[in-house]
């Protein structure tokens, strides 16, 4: 049958000749080329404790931000969650009640959000989809976990702490430099559009 993409290769089983059925030269040559890269350099780091850099703009781990005075910002309007082509977020609404106003920034709030890490493919359009500005992705690695549930990550492990000086800083990721960045041709993917490959969402859109 023709192929449709011309790829595919027609298999021999032709008979082994009398040096192939020694294997020895076969063994050489592998020794020889494990040999070879015993003296180039490593492809492989130690990671966690040596980590490549990230861009600025990696998508890491997500963050729930709190507002200036400490008040959750989501609204649990749900668009995150239905921007979400992954399907890895669910939350529960609720009402805000009186005297907790220090807490949540308006009438209604997530009283349960979720994120399934495993779903997540990172693409940030939850970032994108939120009117307040109240999720973002950042540097963060997700980190290894053994069992299956524990990559749902609720508010604890989302919602940034309330203490100043340990918020998640998210500036970088839409700072000049960021810009800046995009436009090394080392990172070209990053661009959004390229005017000589005519490639990318063009200008004014
Ligand atoms: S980054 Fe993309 S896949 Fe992950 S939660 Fe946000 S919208 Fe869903
Ligand atoms: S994170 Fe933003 S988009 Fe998602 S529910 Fe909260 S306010 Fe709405």
């Amino acid at each position: 049958m023709q192929s449709l993409t011309n790829r595919s290769k027609v298999v021999v089983k032709k008979e082994m000749s009398f040096a192939e059925k020694l294997y020895l030269p076969a063994v050489a040559k592998g020794m020889m080329i494990t040999m070879s890269h015993l003296f180039k350099k490593k492809v492989t780091i130690n990671y966690p404790e040596v980590e490549r850099p990230r861009a600025e703009v990696y998508r890491g781990q997500h963050v729930l931000k709190r507002d200036e005075n400490g008040a959750e910002r989501c609204t649990a309007c749900g668009l995150c969650a239905v921007a979400c082509p992954a399907e890895a977020i669910t939350m529960e609404a609720a009402e805000r009640k009186k005297g907790e106003e220090g807490l949540y920034r308006e009438e209604k709030y997530a009283a349960v959000y979720e994120i399934n890490m495993l779903r997540c493919i990172f693409c940030g359009l939850c970032e994108e989809a939120c009117p307040k500005e109240a999720i973002f992705l950042t540097d963060r690695i997700v980190p290894t976990e053994f069992e299956r549930e524990d990559f749902v990550y609720g508010k604890d492990k989302l919602v940034e702490p309330n203490e100043k000086n340990e918020r998640v800083n998210i500036a970088p990721r839409q700072a000049q430099s960021t810009i800046d960045f995009k436009k090394n041709p080392e990172y070209a993917h990053n661009q959004l559009w390229d005017p000589n490959k005519k490639i990318g969402p063009k200008k004014g859109h």
